[in-house]
């Protein structure tokens, strides 16, 4: 079964350690993988908070160049992917497929020619912020007296649905949430987010973001991280069933994607350890019931699908 996750921070581990993904660390490497079946996976450059003021723009390219030099370097496995038939021939020739994605627009430094490289660099994912107010809107930490998304935020969505590429939407308050699901011509992803039904935390979504979100086509990937499982510092990979239950139940069988956090999490659910335990969700949607059919769709089809649709 085809398996694509649509958010690991693995980039993070390597720009640190130096290393290119044969170093057996970490939740993401060359074993891992090729023991997961893993056929296609978003690689972030993470913009962490200490590169904001003066580097975060060389801070990104240098998780890009290292992107493109682990693929490079491990060619016999991995291949870069830009669009749903990137990924198509992939799989047809056995090959994992690599997305590039930037977590945090501060990597654009307010300019859209910047996002414009980025494109041409091979990114084709942006998460608008992470946690904090940047030039194109709030993150969910700083609540919802901080405002929606920037005239310069606006700009980004509508530059980006011209590139095609995928707005990512986790990580954002809840009004400039709103202002991308309203001013977005193409789906939405939430890349990695759960429900806040079940965990009550502003990185989770609401019943009516879901519905919107699912309705505009787009896809929500579930996070494994305990905390925006359950609150609690464990859980178990029966937690992340739980949010792919409720996701269906109120959003449909297309919405329901993976979004793991591999590599930037520093805990992670009974059964789900690294990304060669991810395949452990199959069995276990088919107990919960889950026709064949639809768990392709979870797994990956879903995801496939909206790379298809809004990836030029
Ligand atoms: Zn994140």
């Amino acid at each position: 079964m085809f398996i694509f996750d649509g958010h690991a921070d693995t980039l993070s581990r390597l720009y640190l350690s130096g290393q290119n993904l044969d170093d057996e660390k970490g939740h993401v490497n060359l074993d891992t993988i090729r023991q997961g079946g893993i056929g296609a996976q978003f690689f972030v450059a993470f913009v962490e908070p200490k590169f904001y003021h003066g580097l975060a723009l060389h801070s990104t390219m240098g998780k890009i160049d290292l992107f493109w030099r682990m693929i490079e370097q491990n060619q016999e496995i991995l291949t870069f992917a830009g669009n749903g038939l990137d990924i198509e021939r992939a799989k047809e020739k056995g090959l994992v497929s690599c997305l590039l994605a930037i977590e945090g627009g501060e990597a654009l430094e307010g300019s859209l020619a910047n996002l414009r490289l980025f494109y041409r660099l091979g990114v084709r994912l942006l998460t608008l912020t992470w946690n904090y107010r940047n030039l194109l809107g709030s993150g969910q930490l700083e609540g919802e007296e901080a405002g929606g998304l920037s005239l310069f935020g606006r700009e980004v969505v509508h530059e980006m649905n011209r590139l095609g590429m995928l707005i990512d939407v986790s990580h954002l308050n809840d009004v400039g949430f709103w202002d991308v699901l309203q001013l977005s011509s193409k789906p939405v992803i939430a890349s990695h987010s759960n429900s806040r039904a079940l965990r009550d935390h502003k990185r989770n979504l609401t019943d009516e973001q879901i519905k919107t979100l699912a309705d505009g086509g787009g896809v929500i990937g579930v996070n494994f991280y305990p905390d925006f499982l359950t609150g609690e510092k464990q859980a178990s990979i029966y937690h992340v069933l739980d949010h792919v239950d409720h996701l269906v139940q109120v959003g449909g069988v297309n919405c329901v994607a993976l979004g793991s956090d591999f590599d930037g999490v520093d805990s992670l659910p009974d059964g789900l350890e690294d990304c060669s335990k991810t395949q452990n969700l199959i069995p276990l949607l088919e107990q919960r019931g889950y026709k064949s059919e639809v768990i392709s769709k979870i797994m990956g089809e879903n995801l496939l699908r909206v790379c298809h649709e809004v990836l030029n």
